[in-house]
């Protein structure tokens, strides 16, 4: 019998979803209005602190969309961005014909490199025109060198779009990840660490950002008695379904994160003694990962070839790592600064399943090909 497959990273419902869901159909709230979407913003505020204003969107995309828009980001601009993420991150720059420059990571947290960044930004300088935009991104739920990047956002005066997609719960020197950039967004798709089946936030620091966002995400609406719209719009609210299950997630955060930290300390002890096997980790206390996924990096060829096939083999997901923006077709022609070390982390490394769900049943089927069946 073939065995019950082991997702990369499924959703993993908390108890109380059903009820807040059940709360909208009860108040006939089947609508992108409702309390729901109200009180979703609410806790999310109350937990990331640090005068955080939050508006709930109909994903990652559309919030990151939405902050090049608050940035007045238009056609012909510069926007900075790590090469080394999840094309969602990217394709927002297009969709305003702005001209997005690919900066390489740095080896500690696989995020954006501050030196290179720098030489990027000369770059556009020489062009005669500023960056617009700086968009950083914490891979994996490893937060970026936030420090170092945050002076040269302040040196040069270019605002910071945080993509925190994937690192809800993670922390810089104590602080949560999306409470940096100017403007943070985070994602609720299926995949993350909670979701909403579809949605995400973009996090503004002022009442009035999170009002021209709420107006840009809702067709643009002008102040009259009639429709009036001077400007273009979308239709990128989150609805009050999605956020009640929003609402039932939010409730068992903490223990999520604590769950996929105790991933990280299982894989620790599986790999420990094998060579060809880096788990990629924190470097150093200041680094607080949520551990979204633990992704492998393989130091031998033949595990490059066969390791994917041999989890395939006993029905568990992995993944390869995302491949690059400056490496993909869709980009190709759009500048690059770096040496390709997120090529390299590609060509080499592998995501392991991650989920909050991962039973001891699971984790003995994990370490047994990680230790018996490899070779
Ligand atoms: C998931 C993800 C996004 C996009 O979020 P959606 O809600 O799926 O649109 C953006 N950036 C990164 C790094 C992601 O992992």
């Amino acid at each position: 019998m073939k065995k019950e497959k082991i997702w990369l990273s499924p959703p993993h419902m908390g108890g109380n979803e059903l009820k807040y869901i059940q709360n909208a159909f009860d108040t006939n709230w089947i609508s992108q209005y409702g309390s729901n979407i109200d009180e979703f913003e609410k806790s999310l505020e109350n937990y990331l602190g640090n005068s955080s204003y939050v508006t709930a969107l109909s994903s990652g995309t559309a919030a990151i969309h939405l902050a090049l828009r608050l940035l007045n980001v238009e056609e012909g601009d510069f926007v900075i961005c790590q090469s080394f993420t999840f094309v969602a991150t990217a394709n927002p720059i297009l969709y305003l014909k702005a001209i997005p420059v690919f900066v390489d990571s740095e080896s500690l947290t696989w995020n954006m490199c501050p030196d290179m960044l720098e030489e990027a930004i000369k770059y556009v300088i020489q062009q005669g025109k500023k960056p617009k935009a700086i968009i950083t991104v914490s891979l994996y739920g490893m937060p970026f060198k936030v420090e170092e990047i945050l002076n040269i956002s302040r040196k040069y005066e270019i605002p910071i779009i945080e993509d925190s997609a994937e690192a809800l719960g993670s922390k810089y020197k104590g602080q949560l990840c999306g409470t940096f950039g100017d403007l943070s967004i985070i994602s609720f798709n299926g995949n993350k660490i909670i979701t909403t089946a579809g949605g995400g936030i973009l996090i503004s620091r002022n009442a009035a950002a999170k009002k021209r966002t709420l107006f840009l995400a809702t067709q643009a609406k002008d102040d009259a008695e009639f429709y009036s719209h001077s400007e273009i719009g979308y239709n990128y609210r989150m609805d009050n379904i999605a956020a009640g299950i929003g609402r039932g997630q939010l409730e068992t955060l903490e223990k999520k994160i604590e769950q996929r930290r105790k991933n990280h300390d299982f894989y620790q002890q599986a790999v420990k003694n094998n060579n060809d096997i880096e788990l990629f980790s924190a470097p150093n206390s200041d680094f607080y990962s949520n551990y979204w996924l633990n992704t492998v990096i393989l130091k031998n060829d033949f595990l490059k070839e066969n390791l994917k096939e041999k989890f395939s083999q006993n029905n568990i997901e992995t993944r390869f790592l995302w491949k690059p923006m400056h490496l993909q077709p869709l980009y190709k022609g759009y500048k690059f600064f770096g040496d390709n070390l997120s090529g390299t982390l590609f060509d080499t490394g592998l995501c392991l399943p991650s989920g909050t769900n991962l039973t001891d049943d699971y984790r003995a089927r994990i370490s047994n090909v990680l230790q018996n069946e490899i070779y």
